[in-house]
């Protein structure tokens, strides 16, 4: 087994998606390691999405991941990342496949819903970044 870290961002937690998404991840078999309620500050979501600080949309993913609060998560299964990605589905929503997260919950291309860790190594980083070893189980 191995892990993938999540977040349920902003959007899907004011709409009220937050007990919709846990069951879908629950029911795709995932078991949750690690969970809170939690808000990112500006330096905390310009630190998680460092990699993204020279694209066009950086400000207003900073703005957008910094208004409300998210669900942070880390998830264990086997395959965990690459199942994971499978079913929150592409990044703009109107290309994920039927039955995805994204597909379901996602607003816009900006206004996801959720993210996933892209690898291993990116996932044990994320995971890091929100939880202290006495938080995960
Ligand atoms: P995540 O990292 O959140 O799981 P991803 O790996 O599917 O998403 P990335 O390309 O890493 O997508 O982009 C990170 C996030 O930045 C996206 O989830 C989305 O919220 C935002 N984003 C990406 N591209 C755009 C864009 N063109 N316009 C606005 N926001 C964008």
């Amino acid at each position: 087994t191995n892990r993938t870290f999540t977040m349920l961002k902003p959007d899907a937690v004011e709409n009220g998606h937050i007990g919709a998404i846990l069951e879908k991840i629950s029911a795709s078999g995932f078991r949750i390691v690690a969970m809170k309620l939690t808000q990112m500050t500006k330096a905390d979501a310009e630190a998680f999405y460092s990699v993204h600080n020279e694209r066009p949309f950086f400000g207003e993913l900073v703005e957008f991941m910094t208004r409300g609060p998210i669900v942070a998560a880390i998830l264990e299964k086997e395959n965990a990342v690459n199942d994971f990605r499978t079913l929150i589905g592409a990044t703009n929503p109107a290309d994920a496949a039927e039955g995805t997260i994204r597909k379901m919950y996602a607003t816009s291309m900006g206004e996801n819903a959720v993210h996933g860790s892209d690898s291993d190594e990116n996932a044990a980083i994320e995971g890091a970044f929100h939880f202290s070893g006495r938080e995960m189980f």
